[in-house]
């Protein structure tokens, strides 16, 4: 409640541009549903990617999971989940090929944890219509606490097939191969450094650049912690038609292989496939198998790539100041976070970012996408205020003032 008093100016007098073009920097999934979501209002679109191709980054895994999946705890959470989910699924069944791209095919949520039996507990009670509860009769696993849950919403997805697909509007241009080293505003217009070509100039910038934030002086010291992982593709073993969730996750098998995943490394930027990773995901994995696989971690291929996380869980979605203006306008927050400041935020007109979405992404990307294109076209924001602000890119600002201000004596 504290936060939405004093979050309001922020949200308030939002002044967008009028040039409908936008940049949108990273072909991963937020790019991407960014990109469709204002081509399908009539925006002109430029995705632009450093790699050689779209879906390179995090959002480059052969096989991704989109579960609806409540939190049990933060209700805000949910309301962006529930969202995603609705936003993808839609665009999902509109743009791909069932059983070929993706699949309904529910999801098996295995307790082996007493963490995952409180959460279970949770679903129970809160009587959620997506779950059913089931004794155990499912004879790959072992179970010692003889339930599971069947999540009947959870889908598998190629999540390449969805990028290609939401960027194929022909609104949209892709530039791919081209490195964005700096951004700068002139007149209400931003220039693009590139590394390839001329400078691009466009109304607006959407930066979707996962955890990467150093070519952007404006925003780079916002805390995007990088977390990477691994993911292992076991050769196919069983004919479950199901994702199965145990902590880690395993799905369906497509082209005779099932994706296991994933293993977290806080702080870390990994490049390389490792054979300690394989075998975290294995023994994940075996821990619950009623009969214990037994492969060659050297043997095996995987994908390794990094999410960008935050310390509260949320992505970060929205317009943008610089600190040095939020805090010049704002400081007197930093004694007193309770007081009404009634000035209007300097934001740099035009500048959003959807970032920051760590380990489920194919959801809030979705909402993401969404949620910025009612910023820039100015429609009204279909989202709770709480949402809105739980996912501001001004709360780091604010709590970065905060600290400044606490330690400063
Ligand atoms: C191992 C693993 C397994 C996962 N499994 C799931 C799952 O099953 N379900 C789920 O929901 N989520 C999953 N996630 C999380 C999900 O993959 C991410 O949240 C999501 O892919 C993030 O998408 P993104 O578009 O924000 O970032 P990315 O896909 O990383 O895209 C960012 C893009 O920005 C580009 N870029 C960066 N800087 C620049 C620049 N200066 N100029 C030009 N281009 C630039 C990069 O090249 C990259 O292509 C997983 C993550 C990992 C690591």
């Amino acid at each position: 409640m504290l936060v939405v008093c004093m979050l309001k100016e922020w949200l308030n007098n939002y002044t967008n541009v009028q040039n409908k073009s936008v940049a949108i920097i990273g072909a991963g999934i937020s790019g991407a549903y960014t990109a469709y979501y204002l081509a399908q209002r009539g925006y002109d679109i430029y995705v632009i990617d450093k790699n050689q191709d779209i879906a390179q980054g995090a959002s480059g895994n052969p096989q991704a999971i989109l579960y609806y999946s409540s939190s049990g705890r933060d209700i805000y959470l949910d309301e962006m989940f529930e969202i995603g989910y609705k936003n993808s699924s839609n665009l999902i069944t509109q743009l791909m090929t069932p059983n070929i791209h993706y699949n309904n095919s529910g999801s098996i949520h295995i307790a082996n944890n007493q963490r995952l039996m409180r959460q279970h507990t949770n679903i129970i009670k809160r009587r959620l219509t997506n779950f059913e509860l089931h004794h155990n009769d499912l004879d790959i696993v072992k179970n010692e606490y003889n339930t599971y849950l069947i999540d009947k919403k959870s889908i598998w997805l190629r999540p390449a097939v969805l990028i290609a697909k939401l960027l194929s509007h022909p609104k949209i241009t892709v530039l791919t191969n081209t490195c964005v080293l700096k951004i700068s505003i002139t007149n209400q217009d931003w220039q693009l450094s590139l590394n390839n070509t001329n400078n691009l100039t466009v109304g607006n910038i959407v930066i979707c650049t996962g955890f990467e934030l150093n070519n952007f002086s404006q925003i780079n010291e916002l805390p995007v912690i990088p977390n990477s992982g691994q993911i292992s593709l076991i050769p196919k073993f069983n004919t479950l038609n199901k994702i199965l969730c145990f902590g880690g996750y395993l799905t369906p098998a497509i082209d005779n292989y099932h994706c296991l995943g994933a293993t977290y490394h806080p702080n870390q930027i990994k490049q390389n496939i490792s054979a300690q990773d394989h075998y975290f995901n294995l023994h994940q994995l075996n821990s619950i198998l009623d009969k214990q696989l037994l492969i060659d971690v050297n043997s095996l291929n995987g994908r390794v790539s990094t999410r960008g996380t935050t310390s509260d869980y949320y992505p970060i979605i929205g317009p943008v100041t610089t600190y040095q203006l939020f805090k010049q306008t704002y400081y007197r927050l930093g004694y007193n976070p309770k007081q009404r400041i009634n000035i209007q935020c300097p934001y740099l007109p035009g500048l959003y970012l959807n970032i920051a979405h760590g380990s489920k992404g194919m959801l809030s990307s979705s909402f993401a996408g969404q949620l910025i294109s009612q910023y820039i076209t100015n429609q009204s924001i279909t989202c709770t205020n709480e949402l809105r602000q739980k996912v501001h890119p001004h709360r780091f600002w604010l709590k970065r003032l905060i600290y400044e201000n606490n330690n400063s004596h």
